[in-house]
């Protein structure tokens, strides 16, 4: 089952992804990860796209197909995948469909989380993620805090702050995607698979909620 995620930076996205993967029994792949590991590990990739990252902007969409169909094709995803930050782009999109059909497969579900702006930046500055990269655990300073200050509930590990949550990039980030992501959910609304559903405290629904609720639409 091929499951991909839409919405602002800050919406969730990568909490349902992970919720919905538990749940379902399939991976998540977050292009968005992939990236900041290369940067870490100071690959090739991580050179390409520290730039892009670090000032907000979407890696150039030539790049970004290519790493993620390869990715695509590695063998713990033949079951499935929740694509976490792909596609961001209409030519991302495009590529993904013709891609899915030349291998057989097709997208079951696109779930577009939408949060008021006001509330996004509130969310992405009070993220923290698990540093540990076989748990990266999203907590929120807020809604969701850990036990205990800076230390993940689940493995121990530190907690840490994305580069790019800070306000000068945040609203970059925000940008780029009302710009250049936000014309793809018409695209899947066209096809019939988009599941579009509000994260907000403002009716009290978190991530959980609506993974919940997709999780019972498959039957879980
Ligand atoms: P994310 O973790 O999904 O918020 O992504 C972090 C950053 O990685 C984005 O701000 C972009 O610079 C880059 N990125 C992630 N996914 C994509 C994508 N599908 N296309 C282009 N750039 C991406």
């Amino acid at each position: 089952m091929i499951i991909i995620m839409l919405g602002a930076p800050g919406t969730g996205k990568g909490t349902v992804a992970e919720l919905l993967a538990k749940g379902l029994n399939i991976p998540t792949v977050s292009s968005g990860d992939i990236f900041r590991k290369a940067i870490q590990e100071k690959t090739e990739l991580g050179k390409q796209v520290e730039e892009y990252l670090s000032r907000g902007e979407l890696v150039p969409d030539e790049l970004t197909i290519k790493v993620i169909e390869a990715r695509l094709q590695e063998p713990d995803l033949k079951d499935g995948v929740i694509l976490d930050g792909y596609p961001r782009t209409t030519a991302q999109a495009e590529r993904l469909d013709k891609f899915l059909e030349e291998n057989g497969k097709k997208i079951a579900m696109a779930v577009n989380l939408e949060t008021p702006k006001e509330e996004l930046i509130e969310r992405i500055v009070n993220r923290r993620i698990c540093s540990n990269s076989e748990c990266k655990t999203i907590f929120n300073l807020k809604l969701n805090p850990p036990k205990q200050e800076g230390i993940c509930d689940k493995c121990g590990g530190k907690l840490i702050q994305r580069k790019d949550d800070n306000e000068e990039v945040i609203n970059n980030r925000l940008e780029t995607y009302f710009k250049q992501t936000k014309p793809i959910i018409d695209f899947y609304e066209k096809k019939g698979i988009l599941y579009t559903s509000e994260v907000s405290v403002k009716i009290n629904k978190m991530g959980k909620d609506v993974a919940n609720e997709i999780l019972s639409k498959f039957g879980k």
